[in-house]
């Protein structure tokens, strides 16, 4: 019988009698397990549970938080080769990135339990004589999680982690289709050590525990990541709720990646496939439009499609395998409309786009290359989420930096050149969030800040010691001695 992995409200296991199957996407005869779907009922009760828990949870000490987040931190460490194998299986990426982002998990916990002993405030000399005045932080209250699918482990560790570091409880509400890799961060994190109600799990659909979370009077704050059309909805629902929850978006890109006739060809060819294709393109930051000019156009495309042959896409935890599965039929049905609307567009399919029969019935696709791609077409325009990327051809830099530049997201932006003069101008002058040069769009440090501009994100950055501006609240203080 299939194990059946229920929800966690207020330090215990409930629910269950309703349940959704998590089916591997490499493997659709292979099932993860059963995954408690969470009633409206349920949210209520793990509100009400962190709201029990917050007085109580807001005034432990530094040290005591540190301890739990470490303690956290070194169990996912010592345990990251199962939770990146149940990762991989549940969501698709190839093993070695399963435990990559487990690693990551682990590595965010670690930095927050050492952001717990570092929150300090200011003294600052009044206008007025005799008064002084402090700035310190605050928790904010209870804060709504809403993670995306892509990065199962990651998203809910980097949103969980300076929650509780800065004294805050928790609801989180991880993606339907992997609840799994959520599950056992939960579990790991409330036997670190956590008092009872401080984090809660309800898993379940968007629309039911999603929407009531959203509009709950008791939450104070909504983290969200996924696409900008649920995003929008978020936002609107935290503005209408009464009083107004404190919003985070961290949402879709179109990211461009740009190759300059002086890159190093082997680099911008390595930088462009692993970005644009590697955990099936499944990623925020993926380099979705390859912007190349004229005098390296050539050479690239076809370098970049002999490196693409040489991609193994496979079952996910296959040793070799490079591309694994998309995670389910949706995307994969999303990804094949949009290879057949750039063809009707005019853009030439280079390389791919087809679907793929492997040993296991899974979700397969050959990654596809689109060349003679211009950056009016859809696909240059809209967020494909899967490992779909066209080249769009440029005259030279300063037309290149205006193709990057002219979209409606701001996620992450790349440059292959071996000008100092050009990635500097690049650097200032893109209007993207992150920008890399010479490495992969996808691809972060997780103590820096992440996240977008124009319609990749809303609000405060996430990670780092930025994530600061979104988990505490400032309070100022005057005194007159
Ligand atoms: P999605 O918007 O479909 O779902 C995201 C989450 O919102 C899920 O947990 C879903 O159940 C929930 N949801 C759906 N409807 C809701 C509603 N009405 N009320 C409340 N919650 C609701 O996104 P997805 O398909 O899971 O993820 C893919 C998207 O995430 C892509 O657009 C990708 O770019 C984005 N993403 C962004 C980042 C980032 O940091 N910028 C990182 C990863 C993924």
């Amino acid at each position: 019988m299939t194990e059946i992995f229920k929800n966690l409200i207020a330090g215990e296991l409930v629910g269950g009698s309703n349940a959704s199957r998590n089916i591997n996407p490499s493997n659709t005869n292979d099932v993860v397990g059963e995954y408690a779907q969470g009633s409206i009922e349920d949210l209520n009760n793990a509100v009400a549970a962190a709201k029990a828990a917050f007085p109580a949870w807001s005034r432990t000490t530094p040290q005591e938080r540190y301890e739990i987040l470490k303690k956290a931190s070194d169990e996912i460490l010592a345990r990251k080769e199962e939770l990146g194998r149940l990762l991989s299986r549940e969501e698709g990426k190839t093993l070695p990135e399963g435990i990559g982002e487990a690693t990551r998990a682990g590595q965010i916990f670690a930095f927050f339990a050492g952001e717990c002993l570092r929150l300090a405030g200011e003294a600052i000399p009044s206008i007025r004589p005799g008064v002084g005045v402090e700035v310190t932080r605050e928790p904010v209250g209870i804060i709504g999680m809403i993670t995306p699918w892509n990065f199962p482990i990651a998203i809910p560790g980097w949103k969980v982690a300076p929650a509780l570091a800065y004294g805050n409880c928790v609801v989180i509400k991880p993606a339907d289709l992997v609840p799994g890799s959520a599950w056992a961060l939960v579990d790991i994190i409330q036997r670190a050590g956590l008092p009872k109600g401080v984090l809660n799990l309800v898993m379940g659909r968007g629309s039911v525990v999603g929407q009531a979370l959203l509009e709950h009077k008791d939450v104070h704050a909504i983290s969200f990541t996924g696409s900008v059309s649920t995003g929008r909805k978020v936002a609107a629902a935290c503005i209408a709720s009464n009083p107004m929850k404190k919003v985070q978006l961290e949402m879709g890109g179109k990211n461009p990646l740009v190759v300059l006739d002086d890159a190093d060809l082997k680099l911008a060819v390595e930088t462009a496939v692993n970005g644009a294709f590697f955990s099936t393109g499944q990623r925020c930051t993926a380099s979705s439009r390859l912007i190349v000019t004229e005098g390296i156009h050539d050479r690239f495309v076809e370098a970049a499609i002999e490196r693409m042959k040489g991609l193994v896409v496979d079952d996910a935890l296959k040793a070799g395998t490079h591309i694994g599965p998309v995670v389910d039929q949706s995307q994969l049905d999303q990804d094949l409309k949009y290879v057949a609307i750039a063809k009707d567009e005019g853009a030439k399919l280079a390389w791919g786009g087809e679907v793929l029969k492997r040993e296991s019935p899974g979700f397969y696709m050959q990654p596809a290359l689109f060349t003679e791609a211009s950056n009016a077409m859809r696909i240059s325009r809209e967020e494909v989420f899967g490992p779909v990327a066209s080249v769009i051809r440029a005259k030279n830099y300063e037309e290149a930096l205006a193709i990057a530049n002219d979209t409606e997201f701001g996620l992450a932006a790349g440059i292959c050149t071996t000008s100092l003069k050009h990635a500097t101008h690049f650097k200032r002058n893109s209007e993207a969030g992150m920008v890399m040069v010479n490495l992969p769009t996808a691809g972060v440090d997780y103590h820096v800040p992440f996240g977008g501009r124009k319609g990749s994100s809303y609000g405060p950055r996430e990670q780092g010691a930025y994530a600061r501006e979104f988990y505490t609240t400032v309070k100022t203080a005057y005194t007159l001695a």
